[in-house]
């Protein structure tokens, strides 16, 4: 039987051939192949199975001329100068800070939970020093905070944690956020302050004519062929390359050999509705969380975050799902364990680099994939792998 080391050999055939195989069309592969094409002057191939370039984040005007987002609302932030300076060369911004509201007991609150989102719950009129006092109240002690149940309990308390947090998580992983790792609701900050932004990044913005435009941007330079509609092993054995990046699921890669890597997945409900005479949005802010009551975690409406005026209004519900493509890996201990093995086996193939969210087994946002991209293009520049 063959190894993977033979099969994923590379395929030198002449002149002709690609110094670099790239599978996924995503933020990772797409940077990758930018970067190689433009800095090292390589020949590029970066096959994609879908039918279209940009992973989860591509964008594209649905029948009734709105810009939506196919795979789930897509709101760009980073702190990273770099990131934010790497994309401006392949897009313009329009600044937009995302805001959230949590439909809990019947209202509209908040979330990040912050002093308006206690004072409308409770019928309070704290202050920022009261509220923080009335956390630690609330607070329950915790030997280590390791799930993301400790992660909330142990700041704000049961009954925000119940109200807020349980139900959604729950609904969104199949799981108790008890089982999950700390790092899933620790995204979610609490505030003592008003500020209702989802995020605090530096950089906040939507690329001013879309993801598509961006992505279309990054591939655009002579070096790069792209071949959609392909799975790259339909290929990989065909086409010339020397080295491969691989941004698919890991798992997927080794023919599940450890067993599957969990990867939670959703169904997308994408809904055009008209618009009352002089309103521009139905919701009063570009996403809804249900915590408790809907099947749906939460509902978008795209022309907040792409500011596009339109006499109609594009929405998303997002419905968990065990089954579907991969989206979130399932960040938890024994998952961490079975994705270890399977990153033990990819360091054997010296001329495979595994980056991006589903071959790196992380809950990355795009700014993080992006500057994994460009470290490992730095890594494969400045100490390339030798090949056979
Ligand atoms: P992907 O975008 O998944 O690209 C991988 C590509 O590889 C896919 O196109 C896939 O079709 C292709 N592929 C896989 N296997 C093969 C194969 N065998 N052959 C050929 N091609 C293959 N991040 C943010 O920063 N802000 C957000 O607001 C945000 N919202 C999100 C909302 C949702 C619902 C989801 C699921 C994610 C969100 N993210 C967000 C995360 C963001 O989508 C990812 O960080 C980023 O898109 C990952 O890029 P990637 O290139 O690693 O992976
Ligand atoms: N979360 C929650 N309630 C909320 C928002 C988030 O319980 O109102 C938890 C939930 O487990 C979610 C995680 O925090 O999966 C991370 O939230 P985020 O908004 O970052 O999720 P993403 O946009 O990545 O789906």
């Amino acid at each position: 039987m063959q190894t993977y080391r033979q099969r994923f050999s590379p395929r030198t055939g002449g002149t002709a051939g690609f110094d670099t195989l790239i599978v996924g069309a995503g933020f990772a592969g797409c940077v990758m192949a930018e970067r190689l094409a433009s800095q090292a002057g390589q020949r590029v191939l970066v096959v994609e199975k879908r039918s279209h370039i940009g992973g989860n984040a591509w964008d594209h005007y649905n029948a009734d001329g709105l810009l939506v987002h196919p795979y789930g609302p897509h709101i760009f932030h980073t702190n990273s100068a770099e990131v934010f300076d790497y994309l401006s060369q392949f897009t313009r911004w329009r600044p937009y800070e995302h805001r959230v509201r949590a439909s809990v007991d019947g209202q509209l609150l908040p979330i990040p939970i912050n002093l308006d989102t206690v004072n409308r719950l409770y019928g309070l009129r704290l202050s920022s020093a009261e509220v923080e006092t009335f956390f630690q109240q609330q607070a329950e002690a915790v030997d280590a905070v390791r799930t993301s149940e400790d992660v909330v309990v142990s700041r704000v308390g049961r009954d925000l944690y119940n109200k807020f947090f349980r139900g959604y998580t729950r609904k969104q992983w199949g799981l108790d956020p008890s089982e999950l790792d700390a790092g899933v609701a620790a995204r979610v900050p609490v505030r003592s302050s008003r500020d209702d932004r989802y995020f605090t990044d530096t950089y906040q913005a939507m690329p001013l004519h879309g993801y598509a435009r961006l992505f279309e941007n990054l591939l655009a330079h002579p070096g790069i062929q792209v071949m959609l509609n392909t799975d790259y092993r339909d290929i990989v054995h065909c086409v010339p390359w020397r080295h491969m990046v691989y941004t698919g699921p890991i798992d997927a890669f080794f023919d599940h050999c450890f067993g599957a890597l969990p990867y939670r997945s959703l169904r997308f409900e994408h809904l055009t509705r008209p618009l009352p005479a002089g309103r521009e949005h139905l919701q009063p802010c570009g996403t809804i969380n249900h915590p408790n009551e809907q099947p749906y975690t939460r509902v978008t409406e795209f022309k907040h975050l792409t500011g596009q005026l339109h006499p109609a209004t594009a929405l998303v519900y997002e419905y968990p799902q065990a089954q579907g493509d991969p989206y979130y890996p399932v960040p938890r201990p024994e998952n961490t364990a079975l994705f270890r093995r399977y990153e033990a086996e990819g360091a054997l193939l010296k001329d495979v680099t595994f980056i991006g969210r589903l071959a790196s087994y992380k809950y990355y946002n795009m700014d993080q994939v992006v500057a994994q991209a460009l470290s490992q293009f730095r890594r494969l520049v400045l100490a390339p792998a030798t090949t056979p």
